[in-house]
């Protein structure tokens, strides 16, 4: 399962903001590892670096040092396969009557071909098949009308997920849809002289620069920032909150803040609940790194268990541009994964993972822990069965390609090669997603489209397949 994305920006005169935006791309990159860009403005002239690869390749000092202005927005872009290409890596800009504007955007448009259509109608020039160009093109259309008008014009035209930041010349925008489906943060500078104001996809980033978290940018909420200060542009429409419950499982790093709580504490949580749901005997709790951890400790804390480490990650092999060569590739989770064998040698041991896709990856680390000695190996995931494709921004996997919609937790255990399988319930997920919801399973508030085939956005389709358009789109 692949994310979609990380957005930043920062306005903060004085300050060297291509250098903090750099080290806050480099805290969000496991949002995306295809490409990655900032753009910086000075005043007068917006300037834009972006390539393929990782942050650490993308930039250097050099490049860095002829990015300077006192407004810096950057993006990192979900790693896939077919959509790739330097045309569609972002920021993008656009010209419009107030000059240059740069755009960054995590989510994906459900809307997309008819905007495109409108727009091309219209006589508009579309450079990408990305759709995140058309929300600055849509704002670049309110020719004359303050930013303002344009922000909420702007958010009224758009349906899906959006978290975006903009830069103009001389401001900083922020912006969410109204259902608040993927993250966006505000922080601000105020330690040791620095003053300015951060938006971020996630919170973990601030801490990297030295911004303190204010609080998430609400659902249909807008923000700009410029020399008067910030300005807050509410939701003209504000609809039923439904954000990626996913966010919470698997997507956001466990030192970011979602619902005024850190999300390790909520994985923590979710692993207790998984411990309630399905306690077994066993010599030990280990994660699938890294994603897991929190839950496992949880799963461990609650079960009054051993945690172990069973399996070590090796966490820079997405970091080299060579592709590893057939019989490499071949090795699969092996060139990821190193056993501990004497961890693991005649133990029946209890392993926590978030999710379960296609069931490739599970397969073949059920296959590698046994093969390292373990004697009997339990599944515990805190995340119900996928059984549904996701339309807003996560690049999964299609209905026939998911391993819970034509199987039942049964065959999907004996497929696996596991001892046992118990996937968290979607009332143990939604009593553990929220700290005031520990009493009770409301589900409000939350996307579990994924889980439950009932998606918050609807286009006059019964099925997630009508809402994913025929067109050849690149999600951003
Ligand atoms: S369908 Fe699943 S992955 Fe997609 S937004 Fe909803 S919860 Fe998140």
């Amino acid at each position: 399962m692949k994310d979609k994305c990380a957005v930043f920006g920062i306005y903060a005169p004085g300050l060297n903001t291509a250098n903090l935006t750099y080290f806050s791309l480099f805290a969000l990159q496991h949002r995306g590892q295809e490409s990655s860009g900032i753009a910086v403005s000075n005043g007068e002239k917006i300037f834009l670096y972006k390539d393929m690869g990782l942050v650490s390749q993308v930039f250097n000092e050099e490049i860095l040092e002829n990015l300077n202005g006192f407004i810096g927005i950057g993006h990192n872009r979900y790693s896939t396969t077919g959509h790739s290409s330097l045309q569609n890596a972002q920021p993008l800009l656009v010209e419009s009557d107030i000059g240059p504007l740069a755009l960054a955007h995590n989510g994906n448009l459900i809307n997309y071909p008819f905007l495109r259509k409108n727009l091309i109608e219209n006589g508009e020039t579309l450079q990408t098949t990305c759709d995140s160009e058309i929300i600055a093109k849509i704002f670049a259309s309110l020719s004359g009308k303050p930013l303002q008008e344009r922000l909420k014009h702007t958010i009224s035209k758009l349906a899906g997920a959006f978290s975006v930041v903009m830069s103009t010349k001389d401001s900083l925008i922020g912006f969410r849809d109204p259902q608040g489906i993927r993250p966006l943060c505000l922080g601000q500078l105020s330690k040791n002289g620095d003053t300015g104001w951060v938006i971020s996809s996630e919170s973990c980033a601030l801490q990297t620069i030295g911004a303190d978290f204010i609080r998430e940018i609400q659902p249909g909420e807008g923000v700009i920032i410029d020399k008067t200060g910030i300005k807050t542009i509410p939701s003209a429409a504000p609809a039923k909150k439904s954000f990626c419950i996913f966010e919470k499982i698997y997507f956001m790093r466990p030192d970011s803040i979602s619902d005024n709580e850190l999300i390790y504490e909520t994985r923590f949580r979710m692993g207790q609940e998984l411990a309630r749901e399905s306690f077994i005997l066993a010599d030990g709790v280990m994660p699938i790194p890294d994603s897991s951890v929190p839950s496992a400790i949880g799963y461990a804390f609650e079960s009054k268990l051993p945690f172990f480490e069973g399996l070590i990650k090796n966490r820079y092999i997405a970091r080299t541009f060579i592709q590893p060569e057939e019989r490499l590739r071949k090795m699969g989770v092996r060139l990821k994964f190193n056993p501990l064998k004497e961890q693991l040698n005649g133990k029946k041991v209890i392993v926590v993972d978030d999710s379960i896709v296609r069931g490739h990856t599970t397969k073949a680390i059920v296959a590698l822990l046994k093969e390292s000695g373990a004697e009997e190996v339990h599944l515990r995931i805190t995340s119900p069965p996928i059984r549904h494709p996701c339309n807003l921004g996560i690049d999964m996997a299609s209905y026939e390609e998911l391993i819970a919609n034509n199987k039942t937790v049964e065959q999907i255990c004996s497929y696996l090669g596991a001892d046992s399988l118990h996937y968290l319930t979607l009332e143990g997920l939604f009593k553990s997603a929220l700290k005031k919801r520990s009493e009770n399973s409301d589900p409000n508030g939350f996307c579990a489209a994924c889980l439950t085939g009932k998606y918050p956005i609807f286009l006059n389709a019964d099925k997630a397949s009508d809402l994913i358009p025929e067109q050849k789109l690149t999600k951003c």
